[in-house]
């Protein structure tokens, strides 16, 4: 086993919604501005916490049957699977959104397999029954902020902020919160502020598809396929139809690859690795 690194220092390709960041030749990340995507949060768009909280009490249905415990999100026991086999982590940022992440837990559920979804808080508030239909499925809710807030560009307080109302939100659909954090834009992981401040492990990504730009889904495809190896954790973003186009393929072909396809969590924990706060991590092993 290869101990999971702390990535301070490393180098990023990074996340795509506002910005895309490209490695340049001496290992430093320069950072080229791109157009705003249709998916970036405006404040005009923020509901209040209590406002989401109340569309998910009325989303739920009535009838549905609560569980006498919570179980804890990211502490279930986890699947036998052959070690040996290769794993990865499919990643999906900025949603839910009706349309694009119904299809993908449809392909996950045809499956049989399981990734990770990093939510707006706005978005779930939206679509709570999406959330509650991906955490049924056997995939991980992780905190994307609540409003895809730079957390670089935040005081501290507003930057909780951002994080506790996903996870209390969350809590109110599911029954357990996130463990884990994906900060937008992909700022903040080298941040020791932004470290020291987030008491969750920081997710990022080892491979960039770059959906959100080239709405490509060959593109995409490629991007995945190409590439892939071991622990790799691979980011999209379920917000597009092109990645659901893209999904259906990535999903067979990586599982008849023999690819296991888990969650972040899972991932590490079959790896014996461990996920810690204050750290940022980029692929298991
Ligand atoms: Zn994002």
């Amino acid at each position: 086993m290869v101990l999971a690194a702390c990535f301070l220092c490393g180098s990023l390709v990074g996340c795509g919604s506002q910005a895309v960041w490209q490695e340049a030749p001496a290992g430093q990340v320069v950072e080229i501005p791109t157009p705003t995507p249709t998916s970036v949060p405006t404040p005009a768009e923020t509901p209040s916490l209590a406002d989401a909280v109340q569309q998910v009490a009325e989303a739920m249905l009535p009838s549905e049957p609560e569980e006498a415990e919570a179980t804890p999100t990211d502490a279930p026991a986890l699947p036998e699977i052959d070690l040996e086999s290769p794993m990865v982590a499919l990643t999906f940022d900025d949603g839910p959104l009706s349309g694009s992440t119904d299809r993908i837990l449809n392909i996950l559920e045809q499956n049989g397999v399981v990734a990770t979804f990093f939510i707006q808080g706005k978005q779930a508030a939206l679509y709570p029954e999406l959330v509650a239909r991906a955490y049924g499925l056997g995939c991980q809710i992780g905190n994307h902020t609540y409003n895809h807030k730079d957390l670089t560009a935040l005081n501290d307080q507003d930057a909780l902020q951002q994080i506790e109302s996903v996870n209390e939100l969350v809590m109110q659909i599911t029954g357990a919160g996130c463990s884990l954090v994906r900060p937008p834009h992909g700022k903040g992981w080298r941040d020791s502020r932004v470290l020291e401040l987030v008491t969750y492990p920081l997710i990022m990504w080892s491979i960039d598809t770059k959906d959100w730009s080239t709405r490509n889904p060959t593109k995409t495809i490629a991007a995945v396929l190409d590439v892939v190896k071991d622990g790799d954790i691979i980011l999209m973003h379920d917000v597009y139809t092109e990645t659901a186009d893209a999904a259906e393929k990535i999903i067979p072909e990586l599982i008849a690859r023999g690819y296991k396809l888990v969650t972040v969590s899972e991932m590490f924990s079959y790896k014996g690795l461990e996920l810690s706060a204050g750290h940022a991590y980029r692929h298991a092993g």
